[in-house]
């Protein structure tokens, strides 16, 4: 096959092909040029989140998951005490990192298909004065929930507690409002919403909060106050930069800005995921979560009954024609996921229901129902 797949899953995600050709040139990393590209993707990035007056932005090389530890281990001090709402694989990802980093943490449990609940919060903090950071996760990719960051950064607010949010796979699709909602820090990625290619996140800080976090991190190439301080002074990262990943970050922005921003993108994957959900269901297939929790982001779909059914078997019909699935990361139930963000639209979704249906016949399922559940 000489032409890419389409990937149906939350980063890396597929791209334009403007954003990839602005990966076929080499740059230096004190170089003008270059000191350029990375101030307006930063100035691109804070205007998104309208947070020019309140925040500052903060890039950091590497995945995700790099920049989520960078600012756990940045914003909260050694004797600090991290409560992590925790619905889902990413929340307990973010706990995992936290305690390896050796910061008391409390995992407070809510289902994996259900938001989490602002107000159970409220009682937490009421009952346990101790905890002085609260971590979300905006969207949880595990299943595909969107929990309620609003109602959250205003629990934390009244009790003035540190919010870190994980808007990985929200940022620049879903409104996030500095001005409206207050976070200490929210931490996103070139490779998802913004459609750029991995390899670098970003943070955005309270202002009010940067000077205190000095010296906080033990980690050196994690410690994003350092990296800051330096970024301002000289307009350079600190270390290797992951250049070819900034410049299509820079291009991938123009197009998300020409495109109409995030209202536009937002509308996009709605389109996606409506495509996607009335398709699936046309052959079958049930989706894990009530619409009323479901993100636009990421759908994951029952597996089907049928005996033939074999994730690995059922991925490799789907890629051979064409289309990209993941798998699914639920423990109790049997599921895959299928994103709905990209640089694609409701045709490719279109053709990706198609694909599926032709990957059923393949392994000889008739539809895509599921075992029926028992109800409650
Ligand atoms: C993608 C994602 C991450 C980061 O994962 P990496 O594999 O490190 O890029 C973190 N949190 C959420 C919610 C995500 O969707």
């Amino acid at each position: 096959m000489t032409r890419d797949h389409i990937l149906l899953t939350p980063g890396p995600l597929t791209t334009s092909l403007q954003t990839k050709l602005a990966m076929l040139r080499d740059w230096g990393s004190w170089d003008d040029d270059f000191i350029a590209v990375t101030a307006r993707v930063r100035k691109s990035l804070i205007n998104i989140v309208h947070g020019e007056i309140s925040h500052v932005v903060v890039p950091l090389q590497g995945s995700g998951t790099f920049s989520v530890e960078a600012a756990v281990t940045t914003l909260v001090p050694a004797s600090g005490h991290i409560l992590v709402l925790d619905n889902g694989a990413y929340c307990k990802r973010a706990a995992k990192l936290a305690t390896l980093m050796g910061r008391r943490c409390t995992l407070m449990p809510f289902a994996d298909h259900e938001a989490v609940s602002p107000s159970a919060l409220r009682e937490k903090l009421v009952a346990d004065s101790s905890i002085t950071h609260v971590v979300l996760i905006h969207c949880e990719t595990g299943a595909g929930v969107l929990n309620p960051l609003q109602a959250v950064a205003d629990v934390c607010a009244e009790f003035d507690k540190g919010l870190i949010v994980d808007a990985m796979s929200s940022f620049a699709a879903i409104e996030i409002d500095a001005r409206k909602t207050r976070f200490d820090a929210l931490i996103a990625a070139s490779g998802k919403c913004l459609e750029g290619v991995p390899g670098m996140g970003f943070v955005f800080i309270r202002k009010e909060i940067l000077s205190g976090c000095a010296g906080q991190s033990q980690s050196l190439a994690m410690d994003l106050h350092d990296q800051y301080i330096y970024m301002e002074k000289t307009g350079q990262w600190r270390f290797t930069p992951p250049t070819h990943v900034v410049v299509a970050l820079a291009e991938a922005i123009s197009q998300f800005e020409a495109e109409g921003g995030q209202p536009a993108r937002l509308a996009r994957y709605v389109a996606n995921y409506n495509t996607l959900v009335n398709g699936m269901q046309s052959i079958g297939f049930k989706p894990f979560l009530d619409p009323t929790v479901q993100a636009p982001i990421i759908v994951t779909f029952h597996a089907p009954a049928h005996s033939n059914y074999e994730f690995r078997h059922f991925y490799e019909a789907a890629k051979a024609r064409g289309f990209i699935l993941y798998p699914g990361k639920l423990t109790e139930v049997e599921t895959f996921r299928v994103g709905c963000i990209g640089a694609i639209g409701a045709i490719e979704m279109e053709q990706a229901v198609h694909a599926v249906a032709l990957a059923l016949q393949d392994l000889g399922i008739p539809s895509g129902t599921p075992a029926p559940v028992a109800s409650a």
